[in-house]
């Protein structure tokens, strides 16, 4: 279906630049793919499988349920997937300052994406904000689209970074004078959860509208103090009081949560083309072989649980699982994050017939967890397509 739309909008060109658009951009690629709130135009002549999309639609409305927005009826997110003129579009992208960056969104909307994420989570946050709430100061747009996206903090890298230095180094990201690559992001980030968490997501939300582009420290104190009663000074002091020792990554939206079914958590996932199952997670995977299932499950109560994985057939490659704790922390069998690891153990992995069954026991506390297993169409694209194979999940507790 997506190859035929593909032909079929060929025809379909994106007028360029808006009226307040100052600069020109480079030549633009069709748009070869429409959904409700998306088009998606591609300078890759391979459109990854068709979960890709259906997550792209669920990352938007998630995004505005979130914010509690909504974009008026008929405007749609042009999100452009740009590797091909990787070059053009970064120095259109880049409007003046010097970082190499991974996209931008523009404020009618339009995403221009470089990123190896298939999904830009990012953007598609400046994207819902820039049309339904309009554009604001770079250290709150930046610091929404880092807080719901990755939420993701390497505070404590530097050992010597004292409370100050953090607080000097939030500050001085304030006053990059709204040029959003200047701006530091994980700060930027902290600073808009921490707004969030201690006084409400419509205060701060009331801050971005208020708040411009060109605004000075004393006009946020202002707007601050206003909304909040607390001083920028006072608020950063009590931030940088509390901030997380560890590096913490969020990952959300991606999945739908999977229901129990009595004891046991089960799930069958489509193998196919078509399939909204499967996705590419990361553009430079996808072309190198490897697409992803994934799904949230919730644990209620805390101990071991047997998560056996079976596929079919051998010819469709396989990696092990990774199990995020969504929300809050990376968990992976590799226990790359000390401070989170939830012990994993594979117990067993066997071939019997033409199917593979990996077996892991787990220790879960209570929680949701996104489980994503990367699998892999080599040594054909066109084999994988042409397939319509499965991979089966279930979990059950060991007691
Ligand atoms: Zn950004």
């Amino acid at each position: 279906m997506y190859r035929l739309l593909f032909f079929i909008i060929t025809a379909l060109i994106i007028g360029v630049g808006l009226a307040c658009e100052e600069d020109t951009p480079p030549r633009l690629p069709d748009i070869v793919w429409e959904g409700e709130k998306i088009r998606y135009g591609t300078t890759d002549n391979i459109l990854p499988p068709a979960g890709t999309f259906a997550r792209f639609e669920k990352v938007v409305s998630d995004i505005e349920i979130e914010l509690g927005v909504s974009i008026p009826e008929g405007k749609k997110i042009d999100y452009y997937y740009l590797g091909a003129y990787i070059d053009d579009w970064r120095e259109f992208c880049k409007s003046g300052h010097e970082k190499v960056i991974p996209g931008c969104t523009k404020y009618d909307g339009r995403v221009f994406s470089f990123y190896e994420d298939t999904i830009s989570v990012h953007e598609l946050i400046h994207a819902v904000m820039f049309i339904t709430i309009g554009t604001s100061h770079s250290l709150l747009s930046e610091g929404f689209a880092v807080y719901f996206s990755d939420r993701s903090f390497f505070l404590d890298d530097d050992e010597n970074d004292s409370a100050q230095d953090r607080i000097d180094r939030i500050e001085n990201a304030m006053f990059a004078n709204a040029v959003s690559a200047d701006v530091d992001y994980e700060s930027a980030g902290y600073f808009v959860g921490y707004l969030i968490n201690e006084y409400g997501l419509e205060a701060t939300l009331e801050l971005y509208r208020q708040a411009t582009q060109s605004s000075t420290k004393q006009d946020l104190n202002r707007i601050l103090v206003e909304l909040t009663g607390d001083s920028l000074e006072t608020i950063f002091s009590n931030m940088v009081a509390d901030m997380p020792q560890c590096h913490v990554e969020y990952v959300g939206y991606y999945s739908d949560l999977v229901p129990w079914n009595e004891k046991q958590w089960h799930y069958i996932y489509e193998i196919s083309y078509d399939s909204n199952d499967v996705y590419a997670d990361d553009i430079v995977s996808f072309h190198d072989g490897f697409l992803t299932v994934s799904s949230l499950f919730e644990i209620e109560s805390d101990g071991g649980y047997l998560v056996t994985i079976t596929m079919s057939p051998l010819d469709i490659g396989y990696t092990e699982p990774y199990i995020t704790r969504c929300n809050e922390i990376y968990i992976t069998s590799e226990g790359a994050y000390s401070a989170f690891i939830v012990n994993d153990e594979r117990i067993n992995w066997d071939i019997v017939g033409d199917e593979i069954t990996d077996t892991y026991l787990f220790t879960f506390a209570v929680g949701t967890y996104e489980l994503m297993i990367p699998i892999s169409y080599y040594p054909d694209i066109n084999d994988f397509f042409s397939a319509s194979d499965f991979v089966e999940v279930t979990i059950v507790k060991t007691e």
